[in-house]
């Protein structure tokens, strides 16, 4: 499958590793939006949140990425707060179509977003 984030799981595109472990990967963002700016995604490929449904193995995997998010923000001392963003397809404004979380950091966020 030609999918850039499927390349970078598995090492054939590079990235900056923040985070690793049998079912999601975590690395910085190309062109940080913020300050702290990471990318928490799925080994497995699904296209977006919308291909995902409440059933037991969907919502492990969205609870495991939301989590390993908060453990990011713990690590890299995000304390003032943070902002977690999963674009969904075309009105959401996704770009890649890999489920990703969007972790930003480091500077105040503005309500609504664009
Ligand atoms: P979205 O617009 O929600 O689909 O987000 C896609 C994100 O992937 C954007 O923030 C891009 O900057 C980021 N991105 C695209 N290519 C790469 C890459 N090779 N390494 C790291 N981040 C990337
Ligand atoms: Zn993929």
């Amino acid at each position: 499958m030609d999918c850039i984030f499927c390349k970078i799981i598995a090492g054939e595109i590079p990235s900056k590793k923040l985070f690793a472990d049998d079912s999601v990967y975590a690395f910085a963002d190309i062109d940080p939006k913020a300050p702290f700016h990471a990318l928490i995604v799925p080994r497995r490929h699904v296209d977006s949140m919308a291909e995902l449904n409440a059933g037991e193995a969907d919502a492990a995997l969205l609870g495991h990425l939301l989590a390993t998010a908060g453990n990011i923000a713990r690590e890299q001392k995000l304390d003032k707060g943070y902002r977690v963003v999963i674009n969904t397809r075309e009105d959401g404004g996704q770009t890649v179509d890999h489920l990703h979380l969007h972790l930003m950091g480091g500077r105040a966020m503005h309500w609504p977003p664009g």
